[in-house]
């Protein structure tokens, strides 16, 4: 059975069509990539399976549970984490206090939340700038704080918005490695990702979006050589 089911979904702003009936799913344990040009609607996808924007059609269902329509807080509850383009961590407060912030939604102890974030952050390889404040991170190490936030509310499935943009070879190589530890633990992974060789090479499947719509489905071997990707998205190289 699928995680994540994502069916005929649109979404309309006036009379933008940011997305037009989508439909794809995603299995428990999958990484699953979703690219596209700029503006193809990746990012507001990705906000309708959060609930920040009911679909202006369509419904996505998480398990059995319908989800679309929920607020963001209670699709987190029923198991949805997201990280967004701009890490949006709290720059003055440390990166453990960070963490705390998810870890806060389904722990209500302290000591329970910090022990929380203190082996996230040593999950994502930060374990040494517990006490740092997240403003003196690099752009890397914000990134991978955001994700261990998103995992401190224990989702099943955690969405990341181009965790990979911007950074050097050696911090796409972590930013990976962090990604592929994440699927080990049984969650799974909805990427947006513009670096692709980020996120092909670890892929279980890739969706392609081009204006609003789907235009492919299926492995990253599959898709890298489909021609209306190519011409869409890829181009010849
Ligand atoms: P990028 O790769 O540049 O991040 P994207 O694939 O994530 O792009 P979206 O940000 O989802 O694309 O945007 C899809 C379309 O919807 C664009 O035309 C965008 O201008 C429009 N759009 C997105 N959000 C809104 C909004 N809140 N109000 C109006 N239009 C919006």
């Amino acid at each position: 059975m699928s995680l994540l089911s994502v069916k005929n979904v649109s979404k309309h702003f006036g009379g933008i069509v940011a997305n037009q009936d989508v439909s794809f799913s995603l299995n428990a344990g999958e990484i699953v990539g979703l690219i596209g040009p700029n503006g193809a609607g990746k990012t507001t996808m990705f906000n309708c399976i959060a609930g920040y924007f009911p679909p202006s059609a369509g419904e996505i269902y998480l398990n059995d549970e319908k989800i679309s329509g929920l607020s963001p807080e209670q699709c987190a509850h029923a198991g949805i984490a997201r990280t967004f383009q701009v890490a949006r961590t709290f720059t003055s407060m440390s990166a453990q206090e960070n963490v705390m912030v998810g870890a806060f939604l389904k722990n209500k102890h302290v000591a329970t939340a910090r022990q929380v974030a203190n082996d996230l952050l040593e999950f994502v390889n930060l374990g040494k700038f517990k006490d740092k404040p997240a403003g003196s991170m690099t752009i890397s190490e914000q990134r991978r704080l955001a994700v261990a936030r998103a995992l401190a509310v224990s989702p099943k499935l955690l969405l990341m918005d181009e965790v990979m943009a911007g950074l050097n070879p050696t911090e796409v190589k972590e930013t990976v490695e962090v990604v592929l530890k994440i699927r080990q633990r049984g969650i799974s992974c909805l990427i947006v990702e513009h670096v692709l060789e980020g996120i092909m090479p670890i892929a279980n499947a890739i969706i392609v979006l081009d204006y609003g719509k789907k235009i492919a489905d299926g492995t990253p071997q599959a898709i890298s050589t489909n021609p209306q990707v190519i011409a869409a998205y890829l181009g010849v190289e």
